[in-house]
């Protein structure tokens, strides 16, 4: 809730072109309270859980915050369980998985592979297309000879249970339909996970990957790998991340409108919440999509917000470990 006072105090640190983050101290611990704000890392779903602690290993033992995203979004990327990410996601409407993923560091560094097919981890040949190309996104067949000459396997990432899913999809009419929160139609099942994390040393950096919407288009490419869209981050600020429906995401350019809303006062939950609505004022039959943003401030502090009931986010820190429900634009 923003107070006037605080509607003051945030309006007033805008327009002297700083971002409003809480007075934290050298280590993450914040001095009004004493909380410790970070390390932290969040990431959307509750496939983000498991995710969120092969990322906590790296960040409690002072590790880069780099490393740990990638290390946390490895963790469903390569579970045949969840059926939106990476291996045994769930393919196209011609039965390919074509993978999509990003990844920024706090300095502004991004890399990106879309349409991606036969590799189990895009999250990994999205950060060799950061670091060692002078591109940003790599796509399609050049993303799969890329990672191959850099010593990626080729695999079949289509697993039994994904054909099985697609051949079902096959009897049916094959309308193209986005599902809103595809964990309460297949219980064990979860959407793109995105996830941005603050190391010891207030480095901010995200990753973001996806198999996208099942049964699309062949071709298709989500908001999940676009830069500004499906994740962005930028050090001086914090950073954000999409799930749910990227044709709307990335017609509002989401996860930038997240940060670039931060960065002039909002809090992060503020900050979600207006781009929700930027859908809701632009984009006509909005209520039939989920979208769920997640925020995260270069301080620590995070938020979220979403168009539907049913999405949430894993936080981790020193001393917290869950799952948190996120407030919705509509009611049902
Ligand atoms: N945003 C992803 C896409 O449109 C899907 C999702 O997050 O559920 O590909």
């Amino acid at each position: 809730m923003t107070t006037r006072r605080t509607f003051i105090r945030r309006t007033a640190a805008a327009i002297a072109g700083v971002s409003v983050i809480s007075r934290v101290e050298a280590g993450g611990r914040r001095e009004d309270s004493g909380e410790q704000l970070f390390p932290v890392v969040v990431s959307t779903w509750n496939h983000g859980l498991p995710a969120n602690e092969a990322a906590w290993e790296i960040l409690r033992s002072g590790g880069y915050a780099l490393d740990a995203v990638e290390a946390g979004v490895k963790i469903p990327e390569a579970d045949p369980a969840v059926m939106t990410v990476g291996y045994g996601g769930l393919p196209d409407r011609d039965g390919k998985v074509t993978l999509d993923a990003c990844i920024m560091d706090e300095k502004g560094g991004a890399g990106s592979v879309t349409f991606l097919q036969h590799i189990k981890h895009p999250i990994s040949v999205a950060r060799l297309v950061m670091e060692k190309t002078p591109h940003v996104m790599l796509s399609g067949d050049g993303a799969l000879q890329f990672a191959l000459a850099n010593g990626f396997r080729k695999e079949n990432l289509l697993t039994d249970a994904a054909k099985k899913a697609w051949k079902a999809w096959l009897k049916t009419d094959r309308t193209f339909r986005p599902v809103v929160n595809i964990e309460n139609e297949i219980r064990q099942n979860h959407d793109t996970i995105g996830m941005l994390a603050v190391d010891r040393r207030g480095n901010i950096c995200g990753a973001c990957t996806t198999s996208g919407m099942a049964f699309k288009m062949h071709g298709r490419v989500g908001d999940s790998p676009i830069i500004g869209a499906g994740l962005f981050v930028d050090g001086d600020v914090g950073g954000a991340v999409a799930t749910g429906s990227g044709e709307l995401v990335m017609k509002t350019v989401g996860s930038f409108l997240v940060v670039e809303l931060m960065r002039n006062g909002r809090s992060p939950e503020e900050a979600c919440r207006e781009a929700v609505e930027r859908i809701v004022h632009k984009i006509p039959g909005y209520h039939e999509h989920q979208i769920g943003y997640l925020a995260l401030q270069k301080d620590g502090q995070v938020g979220a917000y979403c168009m539907k009931p049913g999405f949430d986010y894993a936080i981790r820190t020193d001393s917290r470990k869950e799952l948190v429900p996120v407030a919705s634009y509509c009611s049902e």
